[in-house]
This record gives structure tokens, sequence and C-alpha cells, in this order.
């Protein structure tokens, strides 16, 4: 079988492993990346489907995610902005709860929606307020506990825990139990709090090929899946052995204890993306919409069209539908569901939506129980010569991955002379 060789091979071109190269070609260093897919960026992609961007799964660019920002060209990316705040259905109706100073427009209904009470209000300012004082090293040296635990001691209201963070934070980290972190919980509501989730001009799947461009594409393999690691390289499912000095495997977690040779936890949340197309959307602000009602198969619903018209290329609006996982429904009765549930939300126009393609991602992130330690003090060293990037016995998502990326990148720059 044909041998090629370099000093450091990448496996899979997400987000982290393309950031790991990124940070490689700064020093010189020879490297491969090899990626099982036809394309790069993993669980970030877009696809183009009858004149609609749809993203696989819905998802957002925090625009505060400090690694996206030095890493990114947000100009060039083109980013358009969700409103400040969300709405949430609850008692059969929609309220708006906003950033009452980026849109004090909606002051009073932010102040009368029963979603919680005052208290639940000023204790919202604490938290935020507190987040702020201790940053993110603080955060991540904070007691750590399952979230449900931290609202209810905090102390939240039942109300605000069931109709507004139970909601949020399932649609966040695919956790309706609450049982995530929190740590993790204090985080991103602190990244929610102070900056803006946004869509790419051209779909998230942007993100990743901003990245990808600046690597030669004879540097990325793509079509490439990894069978095993060896001591000097690794052999692909077609036979063809590789040799390098360093391994980084940049895979999902469980991809990555199979390659480590370790017992494969299946601790994955997964989600369904219902996409329908509709004349008019059902609501005329760019909010994310939660389900607060506290029953129903819909978790959260978005209309990324109204935050970047350039989703649709015909001038219908694109409705994302998220539904945490039901694995026993087939896409049919799923459909058929969620089209009921909508109707009784936003009336007899449903009957009109078409629907456009259901994404089921079994593996969208880990669990993200606690403990959880700082990602931003992680080494990504397995053994000699052997590193891992991304989420494995690390908590997922965009900052995380491309910070952890960068942060292997320079552990192996400090600890190989490749010249
Ligand atoms: C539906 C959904 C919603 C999300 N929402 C958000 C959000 O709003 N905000 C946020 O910050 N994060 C979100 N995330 C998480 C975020 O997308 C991920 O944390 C991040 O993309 C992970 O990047 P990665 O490079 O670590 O892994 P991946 O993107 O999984 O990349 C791993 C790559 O390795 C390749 N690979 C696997 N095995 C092999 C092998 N044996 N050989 C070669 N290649 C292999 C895979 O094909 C893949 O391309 C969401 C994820 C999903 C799926």
């Amino acid at each position: 079988m044909e041998k090629s060789n370099t000093d450091v091979i990448i496996i899979g071109a997400g987000i982290s492993g393309l950031s790991c190269a990124k940070r490689l070609i700064k020093e010189g260093i020879r490297f491969l990346v090899l990626e099982a897919g036809q394309t790069v960026g993993g669980r970030i992609k877009s696809d183009r489907v009858d004149g609609f961007i749809l993203d696989h799964g819905f998802q957002v660019l925090q625009t505060t995610y400090p690694e996206a920002r030095s890493l990114l060209d947000f100009d060039a990316l083109d980013l358009k902005l969700f409103s400040p705040g969300v709405a949430v259905r609850t008692n059969g109706q929609l309220f708006y709860i906003s950033d009452p100073i980026r849109r004090p427009q909606d002051l009073w209904g932010t102040l009368t929606a029963p979603i919680g009470t005052i208290t639940d209000r000023l204790r919202i300012l604490r938290l935020f307020a507190g987040n702020k004082i201790k940053g993110s090293k603080g955060i991540f040296e904070s007691t750590d506990m399952r979230t449900i635990d931290f609202l209810r001691s905090y102390p939240f209201s039942d109300r605000i825990i069931e109709r507004f963070f139970r909601p949020f934070f399932a649609g966040v980290c695919l956790d309706p139990d609450l049982n995530a972190s929190s740590r993790v919980f204090r985080y991103l509501f602190n990244i929610f709090a102070s900056g803006d989730a946004a869509l790419p001009a051209k779909g998230m799947g942007a993100i990743p090929i901003q990245l990808s461009e600046g690597i030669p594409a004879n540097q990325i393999r793509l079509g490439a899946s990894v069978e095993l690691i060896g001591d000097d390289g690794v052999t692909l499912t077609n036979g063809q052995k590789i040799t390098g000095r360093t391994i980084v495997i940049a895979t999902e977690g469980p991809e990555t204890q199979r390659l480590l040779k370790l017992p494969v936890k299946s601790n994955s949340k997964g989600e369904r993306c219902l996409y329908f197309s509709a004349e008019k959307p059902p609501i005329s602000s760019p909010f994310l919409i939660l389900n607060g009602e506290g029953k129903g198969l819909i978790n959260n619903i978005a209309i990324p069209t109204l935050t970047a018209p350039s989703y649709s290329s015909s001038g219908r609006h694109l409705i994302a539908v998220v539904v945490l996982d039901h694995p026993s429904m087939d896409n049919e009765s799923l459909e058929h569901s969620v089209r009921s549930e909508l109707r009784q939300w936003f009336g007899d126009p449903v009957r009109n939506w078409e629907h456009i393609k259901t994404y089921h991602i079994d593996h969208a992130l880990p669990d993200q129980s606690p403990p959880v330690s700082n990602p931003a003090m992680d080494s990504g060293r397995v053994r000699d010569g052997v590193y891992t990037c991304g989420e494995y016995q690390r908590i997922p998502g965009i900052q995380w991955a491309l910070l952890s990326g960068r942060l292997t990148a320079e552990q192996i720059i400090n600890e190989n002379h490749f010249m």
C-alpha cells in the first residue's frame, strides 16, 4: 500500500482541527489534515436546498467568543444579528424579553411578561454582574454543580426556571433536565448577555470555509477516514499508511475514544431540526422563540431569514424548528406532530408551510455534567506524540473547539523540534 509522511497528522477537519492547522502554518510546521467526510466543517456545515441555506442543525455564532473574535474575520463573514432577547411562549401566548438597554422599546413588555417575578429579574441582574466580575477564569473556579441545583439555590422561582432557563439552556446545551455543569451555564449566560447571537450571511458553514482558506489544498485530504493510530502514524480505512511523528485527534468525543482504544461512552446529546418555508414569518422581529409551556415536542424555533435574508433566494421565509431527540419517532410522524403543535402556536397559516428537510443529528454535543474544568487551562497531550483537541475531556462549543485547536498546536510547537 502507498505510504506518505509528514510531521503532524491532524485527524478531522472540523473547526478544532482547522484551528490547530492554522497555528502550525504560522510556524512553518509540515502537517496533513485527514478528513473522513467530503467537505471541511464537521458539525458546522450548510447545504443549499431549493434556494434556501440550511445549516446542519440550528446553531449560532456568539460575537463575544474571544477565540472566534481573534481567529475569524467577522466582516468577511458578514454577520447578521438576532435581536438581543428571546420570545417565550407560555400560557398560549408569546412574550418578549429583551435587553432593556439595547431594546428600550420592549422595556414594558419585558417587565410585565409572566415569565418570572420582579425578584427574579433583580437576581438575573445580580447573576450577570457576578459573572462579569468573576470573568471566565473565576467562573471555571466557582463551585460546580448541576445547573438545576444552582438555579434553585440562587434562588430563582420555579416559574422562571420552567418558562425561561429550562427551554433556553435545553436549546443551548440540548439538556432539558438542566443537568449540565453550573460553570458551563454561567459562562454561556455571560456570553449571551454580553454579546449577540449571529449568523454569517452565507450560513454557518462559512465559518470553517473561512478557517480553511490559507491552508494549502494538498494539506487537507478529504474522504480519508482513519481506522487506527499506530506508533509512527495512522492507517486509513482503505489500508493506506501515513507516517507522522505527531498525531492530533480532532474528532467528535466518541470517535476520539475509539481511536485511543478507550471504552466509548455514549453520552451524546442529539437533536432534530425541521426546516419549513412560509410566505410570511410567524413573528416580525429576529427573536429566538422558546417553548415555555413545559410540554410539547418543540424546544425552540428560529426564523433565520429575519436575521439573514440571504438564507432564502426567493423571498420566502425559512423556519427552523428544533426538537430534542426522540429516537423512537420516524421523520414523517415527527413532522406530523410538530406541524400540529405549530398550528396551535401560529394558527391556520401553518397549513401552507412547506416542509423542506429534517436533519437528525445523533451527536450534536456531549453530556456536560459537572465537574468540568477550565478549558483554557487544558493541554491536549495524551502521551508522547499523541494529542487531542475538540471536545474530548473538554466542554463543547465554537469558542472551546477553536481555542483547543490553537492550544494543542502551541503545545506541539513547544514540545517538539521539527526544524
Ligand atoms: C446542532 C448543533 C448545534 C450547535 N449549536 C452550537 C451553538 O449554537 N454555539 C456553539 O458554540 N456551538 C454549537 N454547537 C457545537 C459546535 O458546533 C461544535 O462544538 C464544534 O463544531 C465542534 O468542532 P470540532 O472540530 O471539535 O468537531 P467536529 O465538528 O465534530 O469535527 C470532527 C471532524 O472529524 C472528522 N472525523 C471523525 N472521525 C474521523 C476519522 N476516523 N478519520 C478522519 N476524520 C474523522 C469528522 O468527519 C469531522 O469533520 C452545535 C453543534 C450542533 C451539532
